[in-house]
């Protein structure tokens, strides 16, 4: 079987589009999964840059995380698809302006099609060469991370209204996984209130920065970030944070993060379920970005007021999300999966 064929990936939900990224000359390659969207409502998903180990990894990345962007767009109430760009990295710096310039010249074939900016591995160096040569980068007018946290942290206190009764962060106990773009917005939102604020990151001079500016936080090792007894485990660096085996050694009430597909599969969002661990939804707390940047798209100058009161609604939905939960006791990913399929049948063709 070949199973580099889209279609036959467990991660192939009827994709639109599926590209295959392969230039000679520069050795970019990689893909693009546009996952719904057409001309009239483009497919937004940043392009990340990985050393994936194979190509099929870097596809099944692509297809997965475009889906998820869909589904972000529909439950942010944006009129937008998904999509999301793959890209092999691994490469020499002297290789990456050549390669940059192919992946240009393939998203303009789309004919903004796919609006994209800045995903992990992608510099601000990076997105400004991109932009030079690509009309369909967004992520310059506005800082994107800084809204991807204002959304993670009125989804925190809306979650501790329902849980505790208040919403306040006052006291309450956070350990943060990546102290990255979205990591490090997070900590500077939540640090002046917050009680024990563990920190983790495989960079430990990005651990020794944060400490200077903050230096309350507690640094502990990557590995035992999501055992620290707290209130709120915050993952923001890569995908699969929760898996079989972090699971069963967390020792928090809720999950809320930046970082994209943090679930390694559905049963781990049941697992959770099952330890009394409310998870929120990663697509429906990180959209913070999202909404910015199709602000970015969609007006020439970015509005501060319009975009956070759009980004305020992710607190709202939080808490509907959690509700239904409580009331028909099923886990809060499936309820989010159903309410995101239910719009996409609605807005896209099938
Ligand atoms: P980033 O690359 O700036 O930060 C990620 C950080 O995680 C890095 O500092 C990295 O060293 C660290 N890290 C990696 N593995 C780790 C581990 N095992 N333990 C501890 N730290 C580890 O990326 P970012 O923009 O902050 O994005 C973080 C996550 O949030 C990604 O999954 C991204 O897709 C998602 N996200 C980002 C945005 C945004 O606005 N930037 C929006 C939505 C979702």
């Amino acid at each position: 079987m070949n199973t580099c064929f889209p279609g036959l990936l467990s991660e192939f939900d009827n994709h639109h589009l599926v590209i295959s990224l392969a230039d000679k000359k520069s050795e970019l390659s990689g893909f693009i999964a546009i996952h719904r969207g057409d001309a009239k409502q483009p497919a937004f998903g940043a392009t990340r840059i990985w050393p994936y180990a194979s190509s099929q990894e870097a596809l099944r990345d692509a297809l997965r995380l475009s889906k998820a962007m869909s589904y972000k767009a529909a439950l942010a109430g944006l009129p937008y698809g998904g999509g999301k760009a793959a890209l092999i990295g691994g490469f020499s710096a002297k290789k990456r302006i050549h390669i940059l310039e192919a992946y240009a010249r393939r998203v303009n074939a789309l004919h903004g099609g796919f609006i994209t900016g800045t995903d992990v591995g992608l510099t601000t160096q990076d997105l400004r060469i991109l932009r030079k040569r690509s009309p369909y980068m967004v992520g310059f007018k506005v800082n994107p991370e800084e809204y991807t946290a204002l959304g993670m942290f009125f989804a925190v206190r809306s979650l501790l209204q329902e849980v505790f009764g208040k919403k306040d962060i006052m006291g309450r106990s956070f350990a943060i996984q990546g102290l990255g773009k979205v990591g490090s917005e997070f900590l500077k939102l939540i640090y002046k209130e917050a009680g024990r604020v563990f920190v983790a990151d495989i960079q430990t001079e990005l651990v020794r920065k944060a400490q200077k500016l903050f230096p309350g936080i507690r640094a502990v090792s990557p590995a035992a970030i999501a055992t620290q007894k707290v209130d709120i485990y915050v993952p923001c660096a890569l995908s699969h944070a929760l898996n079989s085996k972090s699971i069963p050694k967390l020792r928090c009430s809720l999950v809320v993060g930046g970082a994209n597909n943090q679930l390694e599969n559905e049963k781990a969002g049941d697992t959770l379920f099952s330890q009394g661990i409310f998870y929120a939804p990663d697509y429906v707390v990180n959209a913070g970005g999202l909404i910015s940047v199709t602000d970015e798209f969609e007006h020439n100058t970015p509005s501060t007021k319009r975009i956070g009161e759009k980004v305020k609604r992710i607190g709202e939905t939080i808490q509907r999300i959690f509700r239904e939960t409580a009331q028909q006791k099923i886990p809060p990913n499936r309820i989010a999966d159903a309410a995101a399929e239910s719009l996409l049948k609605a807005h896209h063709e099938y």
